[in-house]
C-alpha cells in the first residue's frame, strides 16, 4: 500500500503514451484521439478516480472503435430509406467497390495505354447500360445538383413552368422553387394546388421559357377532387420538359405503380430526367442526369459541372450498385410478408421475457421513406417490446438498434433489417434488459 498520495504520482503524458498498450491504437487511431483519451484518463487520476497505474487501461477502454464517430445503426424503424440514417445502405458489393476506389485507383487513367482516361467512364457505362432509354448520361453530387445544373445551363435569366401542385419542400427547409431561382431562373407557376390542365402550360409558354418542370410530388400526396398533367401531354409542348422523378428508380417497379421511373419518362417524351442515386436506386448519394445526348453532353460540359463532380468512391460504389447483386433497398421492397414473420417469430423466441412483458411478433406496415412512394404501406413483419426500451437500444454500445414506437409499444421492423443482424439485434436487447434499472 502506498501511503503517499496516488494524485502525487500522476504519469506524466508522454509516460502513458509510450505504454506498450497505447501503440496499437496510436498507429490505427492516430495520436490526437489517443491523446484526448489519455488527457481525460490523466484528470481522472489526479481527481483520485483512477490509480496512476491504471491510466493507460483507462484511456484504453475509453478509445473510439473507428477515427470517425460516425456509428453502425441498426434500422429497424420499417421505413426501407430512412434520411437520418443515412438513406440507402450500400450492398456489400458496393462497399467493396469505394473501398478499393479509396486508394490510388484508375479512375482517370488507362492502364492499357498509360494515358489519361475518361473519369468514371465505366460506371457511366454501367448507367447508360440500365437506362437505354437514355441516349446521354451524368452524375452529380444529389438530385438538388442535378435540377440545378440543368437549371444553371439552361434557364439563367429565362423562365421555368412548373405546376402550382409541384412546389415542393424537398427536407430540412430546402425547396425546389427556391432552388430555380438559386441559380438565376423566374418560375412561372400554372394550374392550382390541386389542379392543373394542358391548356394551363400552353397559355405560359413562350419564347421566354427554357423548360416546363415536372416535379415527383415523392413525400406528400393530394387526393380528391385533382389533376395533373403527364409528360406524354407535356412533351407535345414546343419547349423540352425536364422530369424530376425524385427516387431514382430506373425502370417502373410493380410495388410502387405511381412511383415515376427515368425509363418511363423518357420514353413518353421528357429530354431530361433527374433523380437521386440514393433513394429507391439504393446507390450512393448522388444525382442522376438522364436524356438527349445533346443535351446531357452540354451538362456535363457546363463550367458549373465542376463545381457539382462526384468523386471517386460514388463513381466505385454507383458502378458496383448498378452491375452487382441487388442492393438492400431492392431486397427490402421486394421482402415476402411470410418470411418477414417466421424471421420475427424466431427473433422474438430468441429474446423471450423481458421486464414488462414477453417479445411478440406481430404483423407491421412498413413505408418506403426517404422522399418516395408516399402512402405506400409495405406488409412487414415486427417484434414488439415495451416501449421503455427504445432509448436503451437507441443508446446501445455495440451496436445501436433504432425501431419505432407505435401505441405504446416499440416495434422493432425487420423489413430494411440485414437477417443477419437478427441474431445480433436479440444480443443487444439483453445486453439492455440485464442493465439494471435507471
Ligand atoms: C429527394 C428529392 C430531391 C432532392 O434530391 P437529393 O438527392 O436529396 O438532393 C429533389 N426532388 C425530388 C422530387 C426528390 O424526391
Amino acid at each position: 500500500m502506498h501511503s503517499e498520495d496516488p494524485r502525487r504520482r500522476t504519469p506524466r503524458t508522454d509516460v502513458v503514451l509510450a505504454d506498450p498498450l497505447l501503440a496499437e491504437p496510436r498507429a490505427r487511431l492516430g495520436d490526437a484521439i489517443v491523446k484526448r483519451a489519455v488527457g481525460r484518463a490523466l484528470e481522472r487520476c489526479r481527481a483520485g478516480e483512477v490509480a496512476p497505474e491504471d491510466v493507460a487501461t483507462t484511456a484504453y477502454a475509453a478509445l473510439p472503435a473507428y477515427a470517425a464517430s460516425l456509428r453502425r445503426v441498426v434500422n429497424a424503424t420499417g421505413v426501407v430509406v430512412h434520411t437520418n440514417l443515412g438513406r440507402a445502405p450500400l450492398s456489400a458489393a458496393a462497399v467493396e467497390a469505394l473501398t478499393v476506389a479509396a486508394g490510388a485507383t484508375d479512375v482517370e487513367l488507362d492502364l492499357a495505354t498509360g494515358r489519361r482516361g475518361r473519369r468514371g467512364r465505366s460506371t457511366m457505362a454501367a448507367l447508360a447500360a440500365a437506362v437505354p432509354d437514355a441516349g446521354g448520361v451524368h452524375v452529380v453530387n444529389n438530385g438538388a445538383a442535378a435540377l440545378a445544373l440543368a437549371t444553371c445551363a439552361l434557364a439563367t435569366s429565362k423562365d421555368v413552368v412548373i405546376a402550382r401542385g409541384e412546389l415542393v419542400e424537398i427536407g430540412d427547409g430546402f425547396r425546389i422553387p427556391e432552388l430555380l431561382e438559386s441559380v438565376g431562373a423566374r418560375l412561372r407557376e400554372v394550374g392550382t394546388t390541386n389542379r392543373v390542365r394542358l391548356a394551363d402550360y400552353e397559355a405560359a409558354v413562350d419564347d421566354d421559357v427554357a423548360f416546363v418542370l415536372k416535379v415527383h410530388p415523392s413525400n406528400f400526396l393530394v387526393s380528391g377532387f385533382t389533376s395533373s398533367v403527364g409528360v406524354r401531354e407535356l412533351a407535345t409542348l414546343p419547349v423540352p420538359v425536364v422530369v424530376d422523378i425524385g427516387s431514382g428508380l430506373l425502370a417502373p417497379h410493380p410495388r410502387l405503380p405511381d412511383e415515376p421511373s427515368a425509363s418511363a419518362a423518357l420514353r413518353d417524351g421528357a429530354a431530361l430526367v433527374t433523380a437521386s442515386g440514393d433513394k429507391l436506386l439504393g446507390g450512393p448519394q448522388c444525382g442522376l442526369l438522364l436524356g438527349e445526348a445533346a443535351l446531357v453532353e452540354s451538362l456535363r460540359r457546363h463550367p458549373f459541372a465542376r463545381a457539382l463532380r462526384v468523386d471517386k468512391l460514388t463513381l466505385a460504389a454507383l458502378e458496383a450498385t448498378l452491375t452487382g447483386p441487388v442492393p438492400p433497398v431492392a431486397a427490402a421492397l421486394a421482402s415476402d410478408p411470410v418470411a418477414l414473420r417466421a424471421r420475427a417469430e424466431a427473433l422474438a423466441a430468441a429474446i423471450g421475457e423481458v421486464p414488462g412483458g414477453v417479445a411478440e411478433a406481430v404483423d407491421s406496415s412498413a413505408a418506403v421513406g426517404g422522399g418516395g412512394a408516399p402512402g405506400v404501406e409495405l406488409p412487414s413483419a415486427a417484434v414488439a417490446l415495451p416501449a421503455a426500451l427504445a432509448e436503451p437500444l437507441r443508446l446501445d454500445e455495440e451496436l445501436p438498434v433504432v425501431g419505432r414506437v407505435e401505441r405504446g409499444r416499440l416495434l422493432l421492423d425487420l423489413v430494411a433489417v440485414d437477417p443477419a443482424d437478427d441474431r445480433p439485434i436479440a444480443e443487444a436487447v439483453r445486453r439492455c434488459v440485464g442493465r439494471p434499472a435507471g
